[in-house]
């Protein structure tokens, strides 16, 4: 059988792609910094360093709500109003069922294919790897490699189920939340730590006979909104109604996010929210290297699950258990 090889791009035809904007290059960059090989890992860091000063330039939006709500087609029907507009946009999708159920919310391919189709937007899956850890670590570094390719509007999508959402507010400039006007008490269901986390949120599928519960809902939300405080931005966040099908509320949402970032531009709260979302990514991505480098490194998995199981037996307190750990480390550094 003839075996067909593909020469492995070189940090140089990284570089060069990424900068002529090649989505093919750049897609293959996002699987390098997915990956887990240490040379990877090695490769992957110096070309988020070479590009570092191509960054910066884009509007991060996170976008998020419960399956049904209506998101990937609120993107599709964005998106398209977005690309016509000039923009270039990158839309990643962080699914993360895959790690849990080894199945796919996000990730089928039927979503956004008019979108897929289209020269420039950009769709990608995001792997988030064994932990909420890896959303972080690879999508922020997914962000800028989109960033420097060329893209100047980021849609990072999430399921609203969980924790994702709090890793993803953590590196986008904007939270958008999309809820859906059921029938009766449809605010209950929404959780107030998410809605406090959304500097928007959308009322989607506000169409045919929907448009007066939509209206309701929007008003009910409005009402909801004003019983929080005032954000470190200073921006009130606001409600849309929305309809992927007659377009309603698609260029109210892009204004109002353009808005969002004059406000915040000129009382410096986005550069000074980006400036501590590094900081918070250095910090995880450091606590993350540790454990991995040097805990697991130096003590066992099999130690780690002996100390579990003497946890759970009430045979030694969570902190005495870590105790043991560093003493570990210690003694296995003093040796070198
Ligand atoms: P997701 O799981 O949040 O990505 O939701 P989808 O975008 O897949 O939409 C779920 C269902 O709602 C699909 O059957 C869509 O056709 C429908 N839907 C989405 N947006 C609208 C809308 O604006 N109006 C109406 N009437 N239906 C919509």
């Amino acid at each position: 059988m003839e075996k067909i090889l593909r020469k492995r791009p070189t940090f140089a035809d990284y570089l060069e792609g990424i900068k002529r904007h090649d989505k093919i290059i750049t897609a293959q960059a996002i699987t390098l910094v997915e990956s887990q090989l240490p040379a990877d890992i090695d490769l992957a860091e110096k070309i988020i360093e070479a590009i570092l000063p191509l960054t910066g330039n884009s509007i991060r939006i996170g976008i998020t709500g419960p399956p049904g709500v209506g998101k990937s087609t609120f993107i599709e029907s964005f998106g398209e109003f977005l690309t016509h507009a000039g923009k270039k946009i990158a839309v990643l999708a962080i699914d993360p069922s895959s790690t849990l159920t080894k199945g796919s919310i996000l990730g089928d391919k039927t979503r956004m294919e008019n979108l897929s189709r289209n020269a420039n937007a950009f769709i990608r899956p995001s792997a988030t790897g064994n932990t909420l850890g890896g959303v972080t670590n690879a999508t922020k570094e997914t962000i800028l490699l989109c960033e420097a390719a060329g893209f100047d509007v980021i849609l990072i999508e999430t399921v609203g189920v969980g924790q994702s959402e709090v890793a993803v507010r953590d590196m986008v400039d904007f939270f958008l939340l999309l809820v859906m006007a059921g029938a009766g008490d449809e605010l209950q269901g929404i959780k107030k730590g998410i809605m406090e986390m959304a500097d928007g949120i959308v009322v989607t599928k506000a169409d045919g006979d929907n448009v007066k519960r939509a209206q309701h809902a929007k008003l009910d939300l409005q009402n909801a909104l004003h019983l929080f405080n005032t954000p470190p931005s200073q921006w009130l966040p606001r409600v849309v109604t929305s309809s992927a099908i007659t377009n309603l509320g698609i260029e109210d949402i892009w204004k109002m996010i353009e808005q969002y970032a004059d406000v915040t531009k000129q009382n410096d709260f986005f550069s000074i929210n980006r400036q501590q979302q590094d900081i918070s990514w250095f910090h995880s991505s450091m606590q993350r290297m540790i454990k991995k480098e040097i805990v697991d490194g130096i003590a066992s998995a099999e130690k780690i699950k002996e100390l579990e199981e003497k946890i759970m037996a009430k045979e030694i307190s969570a902190s005495a258990a870590c105790n043991l750990i560093v003493k570990m480390i210690k003694q296995r550094f003093a040796k070198i």
